[in-house]
This record gives C-alpha cells, structure tokens and sequence, in this order.
C-alpha cells in the first residue's frame, strides 16, 4: 500500500503499518488497539485538545492549507455567529507567540509533514514528520501541551514526569530517527518545539539527541514490536480493563480483588 496525504489515517493504513501513536495505543491497550485496527471498533473520535494541535501545525507548517481545514472543522472551531471558540482563540495565541520567535521560525522551514515507510524488526511502519530539513539535516516535531512545565503522576515511572515522558516523545523520535537512518536521510539535530496554552503560551524548543533516552525508547521498541508481531500471529492481545473498547466489551464472571490501579498512595 502506498501511503498518501489522503490515505495516511485511513484503516486500511492502519492495518498494514505500525506508527509512533500505534505503538502507544498498543501499549495502553492491546485488545483495543488489535480490534481497531483490524476495523472492528471505531476509532477513538478526535479530542478538541488533538484538533487544536492539528489546528496550530496546520497554521504555521502548511498555511496554503489552511482554509480548507478550517472549512472542514468549521463547526468545531467556530461558534455560530462566527467567533472563534475559545480553545481555537487560544490556539491563534499559541500560533503568534511561536510567529514572534525569529529562531523557532527557521527551525520549521523544510519539507512539511513527509510521510516516511520502513521496516522496523521486520514489522512495517508509518511516520508523518512535521519538518524534515535536508539541506541542514534537522528534524523537528511541533507540539501543543497545557503546560510545558507542568508535571503529572505517571504509574510507568512511579513518579510525576513532564509531557516528553508522559507522552513518551522519546519513543516517537526515536521512530523517526531510525526510519529516516532506513530512508538514507543522516539526520545531524532532532527538536521538539512546543508551544503551551498558557496565557501568554511559553515557546520551548527541547533538543531530541540525548542518546540515553533515545536507547532507553529502542529497548523498550524492541519489546514492543516483539509482543506486537506475536499478537499478529495469533498470540490473546491483553485488555486494560478499562478503555472504552474493554469497558464495552467485558463480560465478568467472577468477582475481583479491589485495588486503586495504579495509584501508591
Ligand atoms: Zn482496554
């Protein structure tokens, strides 16, 4: 399957290929990841918080695209007598506050969402890069956060972490690096720029090379990719318990140990 602009979130490219965001929804829950997939649930719908990303990215990586996004999302972001909503007021802020930085502003020139394919561990993947600069071999990654300083319990760490761990951007970069490496492209310098929603939004831009977090993000890759070709091949995917997908679908038949899940209080 070729992947496109129009076909890249499609089921059918979500079937034959893994991603950064595949990989995280695999580990939260194998059973709903697996069902949606193979078509069987509905993706999960699109948060305003995930189209207010979109809505920046879109607004300074692919301006010319612009007005047909706001014409499809029209609804969403404006109100009916046709102000904005104020999460996308907020976004237009985020948007100038990263516009004002004259630095943050080259680091995004380049080749804009290319869609890079290889195989990882024999599994096929997809990637979307926001920026990928080949005359200065950069890639940068754009986010939207709350708060790029704010710190949230995390029961994987035993321990409150900031949103690059939270998210795990360390996995996601750590995806692109590698299929780029696959695609002949050496990349020199790797970035999150992140822009919050603050009032006035705080601009930060996080060098991506630390090589230790980057082998700490393989390790646990490998072991992912691993348990995600075994569930190919016919291996129980395991339930959360408690996702949509397992909250719909579970059927009880014997009583259980009570225990806040994943909270040491
Ligand atoms: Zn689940």
């Amino acid at each position: 399957m070729k992947l496109t602009d129009t076909n890249y979130y499609s089921q059918e490219a979500n079937e034959s290929y893994l991603s950064a965001s595949g990989v995280k929804a695999f580990r939260d829950c194998e059973a709903a990841y697996m069902a949606t997939i193979q078509g069987l649930c509905e993706p999960k719908e699109q948060t305003t918080a995930m189209l207010v990303g979109s809505y920046v990215d879109c607004r300074l990586l692919e301006p010319a695209k612009y007005p047909a996004f706001r014409e499809e999302h029209r609804d969403a972001i404006h109100k009916r007598g046709g102000f904005k909503r104020a999460d996308f007021e907020r976004a237009d802020q985020m948007v100038d506050a990263v516009k004002r930085q004259e630095y943050v502003m080259k680091l995004l020139e380049g080749e804009s969402q290319a869609i890079l394919t290889g195989d990882i561990q024999g599994v096929p993947f997809k990637s979307k890069l926001d920026v990928l600069n080949r005359d200065t071999m950069t890639l940068v990654d754009l986010k939207t956060t709350a708060d790029v300083n704010s710190k949230t319990w995390s029961a994987k760490h035993s321990r409150k972490v900031g949103f690059i761990d939270a998210w795990d951007y360390w996995t996601q970069m750590y995806i692109y690096l590698d299929l780029c490496g696959r695609n002949d492209i050496e990349i020199k310098s790797c970035y999150i720029v992140a822009v919050d929603k603050k009032s006035p939004p705080a601009v930060r831009v996080y060098d991506m090379s630390d090589t230790v977090s980057l082998k700490d993000a393989q390790r646990r890759l490998q072991t992912t990719i691993q348990r995600f070709a075994n569930v190919k091949d016919g291996a129980t995917p395991s339930r959360c318990g408690d996702c949509e997908y397992c909250r719909e679908t579970e059927l009880i038949d014997a009583p259980m140990t009570y225990t806040a899940n994943g909270w040491n209080w």
